[in-house]
């Protein structure tokens, strides 16, 4: 059987499902290396190339947050689903979920004052975490 076709459709459900419950136990942000190196410890043949594309296409689907890091990489975390920003240990990647509403107020207040609408924006706030701190 040289079927190709139709093998690849339920292969491609295995591997987001295999990421998908990686993520699920993950409460750090990680990248697709840290990602891909788990799923080999756990065994999964799953090539880092389809980590990325998975992780890029649950990251579009809204499965998954995505942040840059400050040393460009993209990481991702399963996160709550409402409108929140992240407070981000540089040494282990522990993630706080933080909705400062008074930095809210400001962003639309300045857009508004400016004339701007359909205003997006970013904010991550990183240092270090209890934990790092007492480990170093
Ligand atoms: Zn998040
Ligand atoms: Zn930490
Ligand atoms: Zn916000």
């Amino acid at each position: 059987m040289t079927n190709t076709e139709s093998k690849t459709a339920p292969r491609r459900t295995r591997q987001r499902a295999a990421v998908s419950t990686v993520m699920a136990t993950l409460d750090e942000f990680r990248t697709a290396q840290e990602v891909h190196a788990k799923l080999r410890d756990a065994g999964d043949p799953i090539g880092l190339a389809t980590v990325y594309r998975t992780l890029a296409q649950m990251a579009e689907a809204g499965e998954v947050d995505c942040i840059r890091t400050p040393d460009g990489q993209s990481a991702y975390r399963r996160c709550s689903s409402g409108h929140h920003h992240h407070l981000i240990c540089r040494y282990c990647g522990r993630a706080v979920e933080i909705t400062p509403t008074s930095f809210e107020t400001w962003a639309n207040q300045v857009a508004a004052e400016n004339g701007f609408t359909q205003i997006d924006h970013e904010l991550e706030l990183y240092g270090r975490c209890a934990n790092c701190a007492l480990a170093r």
